[in-house]
């Protein structure tokens, strides 16, 4: 394990987290958060939890319905436009995808995008196992740091995602962080995008609910912030390491 800061010159120019310089503003926390989720690449691919490899790095998952919008919006939060990839055929979601985050050979945080669920052409074997796989990895997953479940506030949270939200309260109690993001918000008026929010709000036992539009480019700034803050407690001089070859 290295401990030597960050030297990309977008991260060299804050030089340090917001505790450290209580005067940065918080456009150059976003630039700073944005900056880092573009270095994104990917790392590797299991079909079961045994094959994941263990990291000592926090590591935050995407999970949600398929076409919650989840490629989507790792896409767009790492402005990458095919990093996950969208429509994929649904023999091939049945992995747990990881992304590599900060300066190549400085990883210093993990995105894992797991597979979507409740899509009805998947055998029903096929399904059982993918929410065994699920439940597991969002149980014992050491370095698990934060969720970010998408949902399309038009269908709301639905029966497999309160299965989801049973399955990690225990470690949301435990202090994981967790967020929900109500996708397409470009898709609902006012009135009907507040109305999501409150329910949601009230289903999510009072965790976060933000809406998300890649469309219109809402929300964006604040999932970038939750997810540095979430991975680096303490500033930039968090420790990172050499993933790659
Ligand atoms: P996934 O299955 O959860 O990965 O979902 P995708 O990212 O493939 O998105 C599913 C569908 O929703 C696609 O047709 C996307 O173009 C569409 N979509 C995703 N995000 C947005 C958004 O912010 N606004 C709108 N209007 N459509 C979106």
């Amino acid at each position: 394990m290295t401990q030597e800061p960050h030297k990309n010159p977008d991260l060299e120019l804050q030089n340090g987290s917001k505790a450290e310089h209580p005067a940065l503003s918080k456009d150059d926390e976003v630039k700073l958060a944005m900056g880092w989720l573009h270095t994104a690449r990917f790392l590797t691919t299991a079909a079961q939890l045994h094959h994941l490899p263990a990291y000592d790095l926090p590591e935050v998952a995407f999970v949600g319905r398929s076409n919650a919008g989840k490629s989507t919006c790792i896409n767009t939060m790492t402005q990458q436009k095919r990093l996950a990839y969208a429509s994929k055929p649904p023999g091939r979601t049945q992995h747990i995808n990881l992304f590599a985050l900060g300066r190549q050979a400085q990883t210093d945080a993990v995105l894992a995008d797991l597979p979507g669920y409740g899509y009805a052409a998947v055998p029903k074997q096929d399904k059982i196992r993918w929410q065994q796989v699920m439940a597991n990895y969002l149980m014992t997953r050491p370095n698990l740091k934060g969720i970010v479940l998408l949902c399309d506030p038009r269908l709301g949270l639905t029966e497999l995602d309160e299965i989801l939200l049973d399955i990690m309260r225990p470690r949301v109690m435990d202090g994981l962080q967790f967020l929900v993001l109500l996708t397409k918000s470009d898709k609902l008026n006012r009135t009907d995008a507040q109305k999501a929010l409150s329910i949601t709000r009230l289903q999510a036992g009072g965790g976060e609910v933000q809406l998300f539009s890649a469309l219109k480019r809402q929300g964006l700034d604040e999932v970038a912030l939750k997810l540095w803050h979430w991975t680096h407690p303490k500033g930039l001089a968090t420790e990172s390491t050499t993933l790659e070859p």
